[in-house]
């Protein structure tokens, strides 16, 4: 098993950097039978601490870098210039342990509380630049749409020869055929959420099975049985399990389809 997507430091986590993912999370997850786990990024700052843990855990952690369109000033045009500069060179640095950019994306949710809603210009053009730096440096998108799929769609089609995922894809049953629309190279990422939510298992049955990657989002999306808890990387196995329930096959088989999915998107292989 492989957990896509999930945030072992950053602003995401309660816990300051460096205890979640300290040995324990990641020794958990080794226990589980877990292959690997890609550590998504929301802010330059997450991106270098997963540089640092991707280098500590050579082989199994495996770092995105990126930032987020709700984690960022967008308001401001010459920060955005600043940090994409900044992530260039991150990128460019430390390319042997970078797997993806992202995530990235459009987010139009309302901002958090007490926070100014983000600019949708200044959205639009950070995701522009980080699908550039998706081509320059041969890496698939960790692409992050909230209310905004049609939107983020549109933009994707735009370009050429992308490949990526839709992280925690939330475009429903109806725009499967959209997505499948950008090209062979594109992915479906699903979280916890599966295991409480019956729409979304309707929208896992239409996604084609070479196109499903599983993730867990920690620390967020906890599924049952410990819903209500802090997630963690070793629980992606309910959320595998329940695909397999809804597939109608073994766990087994149903690990080496999804695995499978996840080394052709990321172009990683287990290091054992
Ligand atoms: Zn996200
Ligand atoms: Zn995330």
């Amino acid at each position: 098993m492989i957990d896509t997507h999930a945030h072992l430091t950053g602003m995401f986590c309660d816990l300051p950097t460096g205890r979640q993912a300290g040995k324990g999370v990641v020794e958990e997850a080794k226990m589980a039978r877990l292959w690997a786990i890609v550590l998504a990024a929301s802010n330059i700052e997450e991106s270098v601490e997963n540089i640092k843990l991707a280098k500590n855990y050579d082989g199994f952690l495996f770092a995105a870098a990126g930032i987020h369109p709700q984690q960022t000033d967008v308001e401001n045009k010459d920060s955005i210039d600043k940090q994409i500069a900044h992530l260039d060179e991150l990128i460019g640095k430390n390319k042997k342990n970078i797997v993806a950019v992202g995530e990235c994306g459009l987010d139009y949710s309302p901002a958090p509380a007490g926070e100014k809603d983000r600019s949708r210009r200044g959205q639009e053009k950070l995701f522009r630049k980080q699908i550039c730096l998706s081509m320059k440096y041969k890496l698939p998108l960790i692409i992050h749409a909230r209310k905004a799929m049609d939107q983020v769609i549109e933009i994707l089609s735009e370009y050429k020869n992308l490949k990526g995922v839709f992280h925690c894809y939330a475009g429903g049953k109806k725009r499967i055929k959209k997505v499948l629309g950008l090209g062979e190279d594109w992915y479906f990422g699903i979280d916890g959420n599966l295991t409480y939510d019956d729409g979304l298992v309707e929208v896992v049955k239409k996604i084609p099975r070479d196109r499903l990657i599983l993730e867990t989002d920690s620390p967020l999306l906890t599924p049952e049985p410990f819903r209500g808890k802090e997630n963690k990387p070793a629980y992606v196995k309910y959320v595998y399990k329940k695909v397999s329930e809804i597939w109608g096959v073994e766990f087994k088989e149903c690990e080496k389809l999804i695995d499978e999915n996840a080394r052709k998107m990321f172009g990683i292989n287990p290091s054992s």
